[in-house]
Formats: C-alpha cells, sequence, structure tokens
C-alpha cells in the first residue's frame, strides 16, 4: 500500500506489552496482565518493588510505562521479574495455566519462582490510513485490522480494542465493497512480493534489523539513535535487494522510524528520551506517504554524516 502511494497514519505509535517471558523462545509468550491485577508485582534481582516510586497505580500503571519502567530496570543490569508468589502462590496453575504451562515449557515453576520478564512489540496503531468504512486514500484498497489506522486507538490502545475493530471494520468494508469494485480495476498497479520460498534468503536481515530496531526505535527511542537506524534499514535495504519479504519489512521499519525521528516529543507509544514530554506543536496524527519518509530519512541521515556532526560522535 505504501508503496501504491496509499497514506500511512501514525506508524511511529507502536504498542509495547510489559511482560513477555524473557527467554529463548520467539515470539516470547506473554504473561497477561490479569496477574498483575490480581496482585503480582515487579520486581528486580535484588527484590525492590520498583513501581510504586514511578505511578500512583504501580503495576496497573499504564501499558507504555509499565513497558518503560521494566526496559530501564533492564538496562540497568537490575533485571525485571514478575512475582506472582505472594499473590497466588500453588492457585497459580489452576488460575492462569496458559501462562502455567508456557512457563513450566522454559524451566520456570511460577508458584516458586518469580518469572524473568521484558516488554515485546505487541500493537501497531499506525498502517494504513482508512476512513469509517476502512476506505485508504488509494482507489479500490480497502484495509482492515492490525495493518490499517483507523484512528481509533490514538497514540496508545487499550486491551482488546483490536478484536473489535476487526469485527466492526470487517463488517463495515463488506457492505462497501458489495458491488463497489470497479470491473477490471482491482487494484493492478499493486504487487506484493511473493511469500514464502524468500523467508529463508531474509532471516539474516531481518535478525539484524530486530536488533536496530529494538536498540533505537523500540521502547525508548532519541534523534540520534533513529539517524543511525535509518542508516541502517537503508543499508540493509541495499544489501537484501527489493524483490523479497524483507522488502516490506524494511519499508514498514523504515516509515517507523521516520516518523518517530520526526516527532520530536513523547505521546502514548511513542517515547522519546530527548523530548520526554508532549509538546502543544505535535498536538495531531502523522499522515505520510512513503515518499515524504524516504524525504525524512535522507535528510537525518545526511545530517547524521555531516562533518560537524561526525567531529562531535568522535569527540
Ligand atoms: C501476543 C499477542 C496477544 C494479543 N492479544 C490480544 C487480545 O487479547 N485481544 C485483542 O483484541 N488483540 C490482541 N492482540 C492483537 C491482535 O491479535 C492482532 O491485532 C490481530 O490478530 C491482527 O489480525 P490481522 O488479521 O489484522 O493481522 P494478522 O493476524 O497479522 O494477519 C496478517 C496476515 O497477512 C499475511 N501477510 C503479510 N504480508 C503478506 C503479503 N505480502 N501477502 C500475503 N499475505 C501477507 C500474514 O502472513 C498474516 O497471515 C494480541 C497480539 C499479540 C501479538
Amino acid at each position: 500500500a505504501a508503496r501504491a502511494g496509499a497514506l500511512i497514519a501514525d506508524p511511529e505509535f507502536v504498542q509495547f506489552h510489559p511482560t513477555a517471558i524473557a527467554g529463548p523462545r520467539d515470539p516470547a509468550p506473554l504473561v497477561t496482565e490479569a496477574l498483575r491485577g490480581e496482585g503480582a508485582i515487579l520486581v528486580n534481582k535484588a527484590g525492590q518493588r520498583f513501581m510504586a516510586a514511578i505511578h500512583a497505580d504501580a503495576e496497573l500503571a499504564p501499558r507504555d510505562i509499565v513497558a518503560r519502567a521494566i526496559f530501564r530496570e533492564i538496562a540497568a543490569g537490575r533485571g525485571a521479574f514478575l512475582d506472582a508468589r505472594p499473590a497466588l502462590g500453588d492457585r497459580f496453575a489452576s488460575a492462569f495455566p496458559t501462562v502455567y504451562e508456557n512457563c513450566m515449557a522454559l524451566g520456570i515453576d511460577p508458584a516458586r519462582q518469580a518469572i524473568p520478564v521484558a516488554p515485546a512489540a505487541h500493537y501497531h496503531m499506525g498502517g494504513i490510513h482508512v476512513d469509517a468504512r476502512g476506505r485508504s486514500s488509494v482507489e479500490g484498497l480497502w484495509a482492515c485490522g492490525e495493518v490499517a489506522s483507523t484512528g481509533m486507538h490514538g497514540a496508545n490502545r487499550l486491551a482488546s480494542n483490536s478484536l473489535l475493530e476487526a469485527i466492526v471494520f470487517g463488517a463495515r468494508i463488506a457492505a462497501d465493497i458489495d458491488g463497489a469494485v470497479p470491473e477490471g480495476r482491482a487494484a493492478s498497479h499493486i504487487a506484493p512480493p511473493v511469500l514464502g520460498s524468500a523467508a529463508a534468503t531474509d532471516a539474516p536481515f531481518v535478525s539484524q534489523l530486530r536488533q536496530i530496531m529494538t536498540a533505537h526505535v523500540g521502547v525508548e527511542r532519541e534523534g540520534e539513535g533513529l539517524a543511525h537506524a535509518l542508516t541502517e534499514i537503508a543499508r540493509l535495504e541495499r544489501a537484501a535487494g527489493p524483490a523479497n519479504l524483507f522488502g516490506n519489512i524494511a519499508t514498514t521499519a523504515k516509515l517507523i522510524a521516520a516518523s518517530a525521528f520526526a516527532r520530536e516529543e513523547s505521546r502514548g507509544g511513542h517515547y522519546r528520551t530527548d523530548f520526554a514530554e508532549p509538546r502543544a506543536a505535535f498536538r495531531h496524527r502523522t499522515f505520510v506517504t512513503l515518499k515524504e519518509a524516504e524525504r525524512i530519512a535522507e535528510a537525518a541521515i545526511e545530517n547524521a554524516h555531516a562533518p560537524q556532526n561526525e567531529a562531535q560522535a568522535s569527540a
């Protein structure tokens, strides 16, 4: 859609789930937030409860605040653990059987041990901009589900709203499409790459991109890191070539990183350490085309490699 010129909305807004089980499984299984609702607490490896000092609602603070607090404990080397022993103890297996099974499969008994946790990418609030009928800005292209940005989620998202959105917009789009697709005009200018066969050759590029996105375009971001990420995304795109699945992933990464670079404030799921507060000038949604995102990326890369900045970096 982005390559066909569709308007993309709010790509910088990505929600991180605060508590995935930190371990070797990919994707990491989630530890439901209902556990914190039941009284499980977050502690570091010294056993210190850290959320109470950060937010009045402690463990029940909004997702982005809890995700950042956990991210910082881990970054500081203190680790983060969800301790359900006092709240649940032996009731754990019967009250939360799926989490229990996932923990046990990783060798963690949550009735006896605190669960090591880390934030995980969970939901993309941004996506293809659609109207109330699910129509994108490209004629003949509707978008529904996580790939769309209806505006329903704002800068953050409440749990389970995506199910509601899929049901409501799925029905609206079906009704709107009914008889509306012009003969022979079925979006022929959009050529999605073939999936599957390209996956194995993509793997090393995907792995590098994940590291870059986690380090610089994740829970916390700042200008220099975002410019570095944009440089690396461009390098990987050149190395991988355009005609594969990685091309789609890199395009999405570029839209997220460029819009995160341009939004010099913090709001909802988007947090900039160099602009830690919301700013009035940015009190609006982002609407961007791929071409505009590429211009933002090129300017950021050029500026990052300007002689005075390189001198500053080496100093
Ligand atoms: C761990 C986890 C727990 C969640 N829990 C909840 C919850 O409790 N409640 C809730 O409401 N939401 C929840 N969400 C969010 C919700 O699950 C997702 O938003 C939703 O499943 C997205 O559905 P979708 O059909 O839009 O996209 P997807 O399920 O991602 O489907 C997109 C499909 O398109 C395919 N595809 C991609 N590119 C191409 C291409 N180029 N050509 C052809 N096919 C392509 C993909 O392979 C995939 O099958 C959760 C998300 C996660 C990660």
